[in-house]
């Protein structure tokens, strides 16, 4: 759009937004992105997106290294500022070692709701040249969208390969990345 039609539009909208003496409206959703990587380790399962997936290789962490699991629970804190996952669960606590990451991302949810906030929806993209997920993607789905406490439709997982690229395309780990966006959870 141009300068000009941001300027029409302004105008067109403008009694909706200049109240005298108030604060800016409080938006009704909030956005935040997560990052996670893990490497690989010689001998299976996987543990990714809550699900326990057939694999040679498993993902080294000091939880059960589970990237999308991480990956959701940052953006939502991300997306609430409400800190981040290591924060919340610092790998050197003894009782955070090989701990269940799905429990991770539902305290992360009640973090989030004690603030006011629900999970409106979520989307993931795993960056790994292994294993596929497209045969596991509605089983994720499903073990998210519980976690999340959303419908699975709300709940997306996509899987791409590095195509052969770097790090990840010589198969030494996965990345992961999530967005999330949040509504009052009065709204819901
Ligand atoms: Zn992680």
């Amino acid at each position: 759009m141009t300068g000009t039609g941001n300027r029409e539009r302004g105008t067109e909208h403008s009694a909706a937004v200049s109240v005298p003496g108030s604060q800016f409206p409080v938006p009704a959703q909030r956005v935040g992105i997560g990052y996670d990587s893990h490497r690989f380790a010689p001998g299976g399962p996987m543990i990714l997106g809550g699900c326990t997936v057939p694999s040679d290789v498993s993902l080294v962490g000091h939880s059960d290294g589970d990237a999308i699991a991480h990956a959701l629970t940052d953006a939502i804190l991300g997306a609430a500022a409400a800190g981040d996952i290591g924060e919340m669960f610092t790998d050197t606590d003894p009782a955070n070692r090989g701990r269940d990451s799905i429990q991770m991302l539902r305290a992360a949810v009640q973090r989030i709701r004690e603030l006011g906030w629900a999970v409106h929806n979520v989307d993931v993209t795993v960056i790994a040249e292994r294993p596929k997920i497209g045969p596991h993607r509605d089983a994720m789905r499903a073990a998210l969208a519980a976690a999340l406490d959303v419908p699975v439709q709300a709940v997306s997982v996509k899987g791409k390969t590095n195509e052969g690229m770097g790090w990840i395309g010589r198969a030494e780990g996965l990345a992961c990345m999530a967005v999330a966006s949040l509504a009052p959870v009065t709204a819901r």
